[in-house]
């Protein structure tokens, strides 16, 4: 039986960490030599915590499936990084970023650790300034900002539609900084399959090593988890194709426990789907709604060119119903208002499953050039993909699955419930609450990596200094690399006839259709029976061509998947619980009468945290209360 600690220090919220940090125990410049800790992932969290780490001394190994730790899905993030900063004067402040956030998430998100994200926001933005990240600056040299949905500030720095990609290589100069000291050694190429731990401490890990296929084993004296999110257990999403779940599912089987997994948010402006050959949805920012204006044609079924449209026969939808945010209303109410106009038949393109995103007024208003200025890229990217020139005529999009705001549950200190295990970045599910507001993500992965964990692990790490290495031949490495290889081996005897591909893309269009954007309690259940029957279709039925002992990309899609049956019906008994509505979990039992989210806030204002009990039984569920003590509870308006 778990409990619940989430050890949030008491105090006003604004005195929170910088106290509880004072307290927190140091480990000696002498020690940290001794002390060796694993940072699985390359991200901006895992490269901005393994290289923080190995500034401050510690021996750190880190691990990421890419060939190089720059191609990290991370690199793919385009908007922007918010922080408090208050450079345009309108009136923001560390509190206003929290209280977004809070109220972005729909009150479903722990107070203390969104305080404490929004108020090292801007420790993030000077340290990436000094490591010469090329955000945008404006006429005058200072840094520029723009806004974000859900805001009513303009908080968000940026660099082109480039944020994530000029990010990753910061955080990646200051990894390789490291490596080339020797506190870092580089282990790309490696899949991690499972969690070590050693009289209940995680204390290694085992990964195969992707170009030989090795199972190898790795201890350390704590392991970091920085492994991203799982938006790809849609198949189509605006991740990169090899984000998964595996990493942290490894660490729920082996005890780990697991919150909201089925908080995912449906980002609303995606290159729509349009055709069944297509593996990955091309996300276009959500920066293009400061200047964009999505609408859809008032009368059905208006087949002219969107050009041909006349103003007073395009309903702006967004303006219409939320005047005081328009389109820049958060992503799970656009989402859901874009899905509402498509399934009342109002959509565009051939399928009916999108709607215009329009800049023609901003073009008119600011001329080409400043467009082009600020979203280029973007541009350039949307008319590669769809052969349309969007400074022409109006891009189509449509929601897709996107990000991860529930993960592996942590306490205060970013530790998972395994003692020394900790998890940062979207593999966490901590400071977003039942949605995430735009540019918020980028910020919180290198707040975690860069000025929250190095302080909560080494308090951590305080009572290791005696224990000496880690050794990695004992029975607990010999019993998790047999397993490891053992699942391996699974997989490879099957000999089926169907790719892990095709079985995704299956997987996928049930989770989309049962635990998407929209759900009820008749279609989760089914969803449940469907993934069942499908999984044991796998297990009978997967081809996995050539041998494990070699590089074999069938393999590795293989492992995922199996994981992903797991993962989703974990999220569909989740959204089945959960009987309320809440940011991006929509079940259709609980709307308001103009169908907005509608909350519960007696029974449901907990963080729903899952113990695995066994491959075959129902896992446990635990609650953990959040109290509101600084914000106010409030129906989420935009209107
Ligand atoms: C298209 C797109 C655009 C976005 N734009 C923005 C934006 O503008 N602003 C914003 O704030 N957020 C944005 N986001 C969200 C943001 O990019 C991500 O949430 C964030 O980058 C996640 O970073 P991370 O370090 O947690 O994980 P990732 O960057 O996903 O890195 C995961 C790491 O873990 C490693 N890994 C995973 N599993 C294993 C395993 N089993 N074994 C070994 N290694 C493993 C991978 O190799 C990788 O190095 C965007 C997301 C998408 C999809």
């Amino acid at each position: 039986m778990q409990k619940l600690d989430s050890k949030i220090p008491d105090g006003p919220i604004a005195e929170k960490w910088s106290r509880y940090k004072a307290g927190l125990r140091l480990v000696n410049a002498a020690n940290k030599k001794k002390i060796e800790i694993i940072v699985v992932g390359t991200g901006l969290a895992g490269s901005s915590a393994a290289s923080a780490l190995g500034e401050l001394g510690y021996k750190v190994k880190a691990f990421c499936f890419q060939d190089s730790p720059r191609r990290a899905h991370s690199v793919a993030a385009q908007g922007g990084i918010n922080a408090a900063k208050n450079y345009k004067n309108d009136n923001d402040s560390i509190y206003r970023l929290f209280h977004d956030m809070m109220k972005g998430g729909d009150y479903r998100a722990r107070e203390a650790n969104v305080y404490r994200a929004a108020e090292v926001s801007n420790d993030v933005i000077d340290h990436f300034t000094a490591l010469g990240v090329p955000f945008a600056r404006d006429y005058g040299g200072s840094l520029d900002t723009r806004s974000f949905g859900g805001v009513q500030v303009s908080r968000t720095f940026y660099a082109k539609g480039q944020t994530g990609q000029q990010c990753l290589l910061g955080t990646y100069s200051s990894l390789n900084r490291q490596i080339a000291k020797g506190t870092v050694k580089m282990f790309p190429r490696r899949d991690m399959l499972d969690i070590v731990i050693v009289d209940g401490k995680a204390r290694g890990i085992i990964t195969r090593n992707l170009l030989t296929g090795e199972i190898e084993r790795h201890s350390a004296h704590a392991v970091v988890l920085a492994t991203g999110g799982y938006g790809t257990v849609f198949y189509l999403s605006t991740l990169g194709l090899g984000s998964n779940a595996s990493a942290a599912w490894s660490a729920y089987r082996k005890g780990a426990l697991f919150a909201n997994p089925s908080f995912i948010q449906i980002h609303p402006t995606s290159i729509p789907v349009l055709n069944d050959y297509q593996c990955k949805l091309t996300l276009m920012s959500e920066s293009l709604r400061n200047d964009g204006r999505v609408w859809v044609p008032k009368e059905k079924g208006d087949k002219r060119h969107p050009t041909e449209i006349p103003e007073d026969k395009r309903d702006y939808y967004l303006e219409r119903r939320y005047p005081a945010f328009g389109n820049l209303v958060p992503r799970d109410v656009a989402s859901r208002a874009a899905k509402e106009r498509c399934d009342a038949g109002f959509g565009v393109g051939d399928t009916g499953l999108s709607v215009y995103l329009d800049f023609q007024d901003a073009i008119e208003a600011q001329g080409e050039k400043a467009i082009r200025d600020k979203y280029g890229n973007l541009f350039e990217m949307y008319e590669k993909i769809t052969g349309i020139n969007p400074y022409k005529q109006p891009m189509r999009i449509y929601p897709a699955g996107h990000y991860t705001m529930g993960g592996l549950w942590v306490d205060y200190n970013l530790m998972t419930t395994i003692s020394g295990l900790f998890a940062i970045g979207e593999s966490n599910f901590s400071d977003h609450g039942a949605n995430r507001l735009g540019a918020s993500s980028l910020m919180q992965c290198c707040g975690d990596g860069y000025f929250i964990l190095p302080n909560t692990i080494s308090d951590y790490l305080a009572d290791d200094i005696r224990t000496g290495k880690i050794p990695d031949d004992t029975p607990e490495f010999e019993e998790a690399a047999k397993s490891a290889a053992g699942k391996v081996q699974r997989l490879m005897a099957v000999k089926g006839k169907q790719t892990a591909s095709s079985f995704h893309k299956r997987f996928g269009k049930i989770m989309w259709d049962h635990c998407g954007m929209r759900r009820d309690a008749d279609g989760l259940k089914k969803g449940v029976e469907l993934i069942n029957e499908l999984e044991k279709e796998f297990w009978e039925d997967i081809c996995i061509p050539g041998s494990e002992n070699d590089y074999n990309q069938e393999l590795e899609k293989a492992l995922k998947v199996a994981d992903f049956f797991e993962v989703g019906r974990l999220m569909c008994e989740d959204a089945l619980q959960r009987e309320e509505s809440c940011g991006a979990h929509f079940r259709e039992e609980h709307q308001t009468g103009t169908g907005e989210a509608k909350r519960n806030d007696a029974d449901f204002a907990y963080v729903g945290a899952w113990e695995y009990q066994g491959a075959k039984e129902k896992p446990k569920l635990y609650k953990e209360p959040l109290q509101f003590e600084f914000v106010e509870l409030k129906e989420r308006s935009y209107k």
